[in-house]
């Protein structure tokens, strides 16, 4: 047993108590300051002596942390908010505070076992068999370039002959997909969709048709689906999308980091009908299930296939690798990895699946109530109805300036942050509710100032 030294000492209780603040006061929003003006506040903290802990955590506590946005603030609805609940990030520093290794079952078998009993709920909740498996990744970025990755090694061991691999998408798809497939060198195909946004088997099959005509050594290895886009919301046709790559025998991803987890609540969890038929889904906690950053699920229906495309070959890694057991290393592009979904699994074990459920249908209600709010309003529009948590609207007469001056007056004033988007080459403005304690009242605020 080692003693902490007098000042180390000091610094922990100090560290403990701002956290614990942290954690139980309203945070105010806050906004960022320029590079300059930071320098200008801090200077340059490393130095060859050292601040010491009680001044270094005074400059973040008085200085840097108030330059970034709290993104668990209730009036935080731009791009998606972050909710963590109280247990997730009380556990957080749990983590931190014991150098768990998540890579491999020899060094971290109780976290893993623990993270794994996380992802088979979610696994369950998809209709997923029970051979299913997977690992949570960083974020939904790395979770689909993972799952595409696999897609692609599993073809082309199925199909030596083919040249080269494409993968499908609808044209509202994500970016992390177009970017996993500049990674890849793989061809993308954007489905076009109809104006609902939603993807289709229909259009999924003429647009795979139209490229093997047109590729001869070609073949598709994977089609994604989007289970809730990020900016609407909306998710493509399941049950028909997953039917065409059945009859092609071509991998069906899909990409839930943001919708998935509806699939905690019994009424939103039918919207997401023939999920169960996925090769491979996405859904990231750190969004809508209640957990801090940084933690996407990936689980694969057959995780041999995932852990055949990722499993690094070294001297040094031999012992895990002939191990058999279950090395979550094995399952993605990564190797050393932070037991990253522990936050999430201490808090859905110590408050169960039903809260999660309560906090996203609570969630929906607040959405619901927005999108009444806005079709009340005489000045604003509602672009869809929601079927998620994401309410898109416009602002009769405005352009993209004057929803850019008043997004940067809303955080100046420190009434909110929301951010202007775009659909279909239109500005568009949006809330998105992942925060169970997002009241009405706030909502109001913010549209107080949109008269
Ligand atoms: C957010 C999001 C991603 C990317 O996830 P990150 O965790 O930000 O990397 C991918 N797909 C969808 C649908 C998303 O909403």
């Amino acid at each position: 047993m080692h003693e902490f030294t007098p000042e180390i000492e000091k610094v922990a209780q100090e560290i403990l108590e701002y956290s614990l603040t942290r954690l139980k006061d309203n945070p105010p929003l806050d906004g960022p300051k320029s590079e300059s003006e930071l320098f200008n506040l801090v200077g340059n903290t490393i130095t060859p002596d050292g601040l010491g802990g009680s001044e270094t955590l005074n400059l973040f506590k008085e200085i840097l942390a108030p330059a970034c946005i709290s993104t668990d603030h209730p009036r935080y609805l731009a791009f998606i908010p972050s909710a963590p609940t109280e247990l997730a990030n009380l556990f957080d520093l749990v983590v931190g505070a014991s150098a768990l290794y998540g890579g491999s079952w020899l060094e971290g078998a109780g976290a893993v076992f623990a993270e794994n009993q996380t992802l088979r709920w979610l696994s369950d909740l998809a209709g997923l068999p029970e051979s299913a498996g997977g690992v949570f990744v960083q974020g939904g970025t790395i979770g689909n370039l993972s799952a595409l990755v696999a897609a692609r090694n599993n073809a082309r061991i199925e199909h030596p002959e083919i040249k080269r691999w494409a993968v499908a998408c609808s044209s509202e798809a994500h970016s992390s997909i177009e970017s996993a497939t500049e990674v890849m060198d793989v061809d993308l195909i954007k489905v076009p969709v109809q104006p609902d946004g939603i993807m289709r088997g229909s259009d999924v099959k003429r647009a795979i048709d139209k490229y093997r005509a047109e590729h001869t050594d070609r073949d598709i290895c994977a089609i994604v689906a989007t289970a809730g886009t990020t900016n609407l919301g909306i998710i493509d046709e399941l049950p028909t999308v997953g039917a065409v790559a059945n009859n092609y025998k071509i991998w069906f991803h899909v990409d839930g980091a943001y919708g998935l987890a509806g699939l905690a609540h019994e009424e939103t969890r039918k919207l997401f009908v023939g999920v169960e038929s996925a090769d491979s889904f996405i859904v990231d906690p750190h969004k809508w299930l209640f957990a801090p950053f940084d933690a996407c699920a990936l689980i694969y229906r057959d995780p041999e296939l995932g852990r055949k495309a990722h499993t690094q070959h070294a001297g040094y890694l031999d012992t895990l690798t002939e191990s058999h057991e279950w090395n979550p290393s094995d399952y993605a592009i990564q190797l050393t990895r932070r037991t990253r979904g522990l936050p999430l699994w201490f808090s859905l074990a110590a408050h169960g699946t039903k809260a999660y459920s309560d906090a996203v249908a609570k969630t929906m209600d607040i959405a619901r109530i927005a999108a009444d709010l806005v079709i009340a309003h005489p000045n604003l529009e509602l672009l869809r109805e929601p079927n998620l948590s994401i309410v898109a609207f416009t602002r009769k007469g405005w352009k993209l300036e004057d929803y850019k001056t008043w997004s940067a007056k809303l955080l100046e004033d420190q009434i909110g942050f929301v951010t202007p988007s775009s659909h279909k080459g239109e500005p568009i403005l949006r809330f998105a509710i992942v925060n169970p304690w997002t009241q009405v009242s706030d909502i109001e605020a913010i549209i107080a100032t949109l008269d």
